[in-house]
């Protein structure tokens, strides 16, 4: 080793290992006779490290592009960010929209005329004030940002590090200022102005351009634009400057929001701005003057000079808190009030195990709170749940099976990886559905009125997905796993005094030995580049099992008894002769003849107990992704001989009749299964995508 101690390879980590990434730098600030700490980092050298990667180089996106379904261009496609009309409209200014063009603040003249072929790198801030559990009353406060030119796939994965930590805000809760306003409008201010510091270089790239390089050594002009802020609803109040329990991003009436027929517009920038500017020129009507635009009084948002933005637009949509932690919590909660609990819990311990559907044993209703993962667990089974459930004193339920299938909807929907102009509708239209129906909750005594900012902000999803692209794109989860991954660990590391100087040498130190790593990894040959994907409307389901069988030799009589296929070895002879004969040489006699008195020349077949539906991902770890299995297994002993349940799980299958994708085919197939008693009427055609599985929890019996 060429290091006996931690302090002497920190050393050699310090001087000898290159780093791509700036160092951070301190600044002191002064507010109200106390001085904070914050770190920042020049972002634009975070931009170039982003943009000159070699492992991304080819897959970056340099031009906005337009999708279409087919040659008559009339449904769009949206997916990666280069596929929305924000891009687009920045470089070559085209409309977005007659209602919105007053506030868009749409480039006078159109960038490709001003700097012909120029690159735009739109820049996706984010933070949240997550508690760092360590921390004890202290928080740490982080700001990571990426940048839109790096597809999707590679933003969502932590392992290729495309979001970069470029600061850690102060954190202070001001409790030495004892009016709460003034104190609440330091923080704001205090919040603005650091954000400020951090996007600082942005105001002057971002208006004549820089030269970066990409990382496959291309040279080009650029222009660094902010797009995108990521966050929950406190951070986009704070950010937009608008007063809690108002919509950050358009001028809806705060005691209209559950209503989706008001009309509303986005937030007029060009008068916000004009608000602003005359802190400058007249202190005295600043307040007035910004309390008719609609903001509050913040001297110099972060936002205010940077070119080519509108911070309106800019606020992106947040499945998991304005969705899965708001949305759908109230609807849980509405839903199990309004339903008898105990019959509510019942049905959660009946569900028979599934692949992707997590078994609440206990019920839904006694728990009080959810992770988020345990809310998407929960919304996978309320549907079914609730489905034929009686109301209390007669109340016709179905108005509220609509909402509730509504939301829920609206809750796949807002998630798919590709939009076209009609899924887009289908989104629009859930949102419609859940408003035509919501009365049903008010009639129970459930809600007095739906003005909840979480709710209204579904309305702003189309839109943002025509901008910036599906909700992937701006997802606040990634970075809530970065917080777990760099600033609880970076605060481990230290001592707890002076932390932050000692997270950002640590963070510092971690990076360069992950560059490093990614180095070795080249140097060796193993590193799996990054490739670009175009979005693509198609799924590629493929079936596999494993490659030895679970049992190698199951007699007919056992697979007749304790896997309850019971007329397996008829449908086995049958699936033979046909394969023998496809053509239609053979009549309908002759071929139940041959079936009939085929001999099998065996007793025994293996069998599989798993099959999973996968479907192929680029991924270091897995060729293939399960999407979901199914199980056929009887019931055994464990080894201390305790009975494990039998497990026969439902599958619904398309022999060929049905549509590609939908029930329609497995409607058939249900019909069909009907006549199976008679098997010599027995419809069944195995081709190469006929599974067959029992059904239920036992072995099944029909
Ligand atoms: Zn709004």
């Amino acid at each position: 080793m060429s290091f006996s101690s931690a302090e002497e390879l920190n050393k050699i980590i310090d001087t000898k290992l290159p780093n791509g990434l700036p160092q951070f730098v301190w600044e002191e600030i002064e507010l109200a006779g106390q001085k904070y700490e914050f770190y920042r980092r020049d972002i634009l050298q975070c931009v170039r490290a982003l943009y000159g990667d070699p492992e991304l180089a080819e897959c970056l996106m340099y031009a906005p592009e337009k999708h279409y379904t087919g040659p008559d261009k009339k449904s769009r496609i949206f997916s990666e960010m280069n596929s929305g009309r924000w891009w687009w409209t920045r470089q070559v200014g085209s409309h977005l929209g007659r209602s919105h063009r007053r506030s868009n603040y749409v480039p006078q003249k159109e960038l490709e005329k001003e700097f012909p072929g120029i690159t735009i790198i739109p820049v996706l801030l984010s933070s949240d004030k997550t508690r760092v559990v360590l921390f004890g009353t202290k928080t740490a406060y982080p700001v990571y940002m990426t940048i839109g030119n790096i597809p999707k796939d590679a933003r969502r994965k932590p392992s290729r590090r495309t979001h970069i930590l470029v600061g850690y805000l102060p954190t202070t809760q001001l409790l030495h200022v004892s009016s709460a306003a003034s104190r609440r409008r330091m923080l704001a201010n205090l919040f603005h102005h650091c954000f400020s510091r951090i996007l600082d270089p942005l105001k002057h790239a971002g208006k004549t351009g820089i030269e970066m390089t990409s990382g496959d050594g291309v040279t080009r002009r650029t222009l660094p634009l902010f797009a995108c802020f990521v966050g929950d609803y406190p951070e986009q109040v704070l950010v937009s400057g608008c007063k809690t329990g108002q919509c950050p991003k358009c001028d809806i009436d705060r005691k209209k929001l559950g209503d989706l027929d008001t009309q509303s517009s986005y937030r007029d920038l060009q008068k916000v701005l004009d608000a602003l500017s005359t802190f400058d020129n007249d202190p005295a009507g600043y307040s007035a003057a910004c309390s008719r635009a609609g903001i509050k009084p913040i001297v110099h948002p972060f936002w205010e000079s940077l070119p080519y933005s509108d911070i309106y637009l800019s606020l992106t949509p947040d499945v998991l808190h304005q969705l899965y932690q708001g949305v759908m919590k109230h609807l849980v909660a509405w839903v199990t009030t309004a339903f008898n609990k105990k019959d509510l819990d019942a049905r959660c311990r009946c569900l028979p195990p599934n692949f992707n559907v997590r078994s609440f044993t206990k019920g839904i209703t006694s728990l009080s709170r959810f992770t988020g993962k345990e809310h998407a667990d929960m919304c996978r089974i309320l549907l079914g749940l609730i489905v034929d459930m009686d109301l209390p004193n007669g109340v016709s339920p179905v108005p509220l099976i609509r909402s509730t299938r509504a939301l829920l909807d609206f809750l796949y929907l807002a998630q798919y990886p590709v939009h076209t102009s009609e899924t887009l509708q289908l989104l629009r239209q859930s949102l419609h559905d859940f408003h035509a129906n919501k009365r049903v909750f008010v009639e129970l005594g459930i809600r007095e009125d739906f003005n909840l900012p979480k709710l209204h902000s579904l309305v702003h999803y189309v839109k943002s997905i025509e901008l910036f692209g599906t909700t992937d794109n701006y997802n606040t989860e990634y970075t809530e796993r970065l917080h777990i991954d760099l600033a609880k660990d970076a605060y481990r590391a230290t001592n707890h005094r002076n932390e932050y100087a000692q997270m950002t040498i640590w963070l510092e130190r971690k990076e360069k030995i992950l560059r490093h790593q990614s180095y070795l990894e080249w140097h060796l040959g193993n590193k799996t580049r990054v490739t670009a994907h175009p979005p693509s409307m198609t799924y590629n389901g493929v079936l596999t099992l494993t490659k030895w069988p679970s049992r190698r030799a199951v007699d007919f009589d056992e697979i007749v008894t304790k896997y309850g296929a019971v007329f397996f070895r008829e449908a086995l002879r049958r699936y033979l002769v046909l394969s023998k004969h496809p053509g239609p040489e053979l009549n309908r006699n002759q071929l139940e003849h041959a079936i009939l008195y085929m001999e099998l020349p065996f007793t025994s077949v293996p069998v599989y107990h798993k099959l999973k539906f996968t479907t192929p991902v680029d991924s270091a770890r897995t060729k293939h992704l399960t999407l979901d299995a199914i199980y056929v297994r009887p019931m055994r002993k464990s080894k201390k001989g305790l009975a494990i349940p039998a497990r026969f799980d439902t599958a619904l299958v398309n022999v060929g009749l049905g549509k590609e994708t939908g029930m329609e085919g497995a409607t058939k197939f249900t019909s069909m299964f009907t006549g199976y008693s008679g098997i010599n009427r027995l419809p069944y055609r195995a081709d190469s995508s006929g599974i067959f599985v029992a059904r239920g929890r036992g072995p099944c019996t029909s």
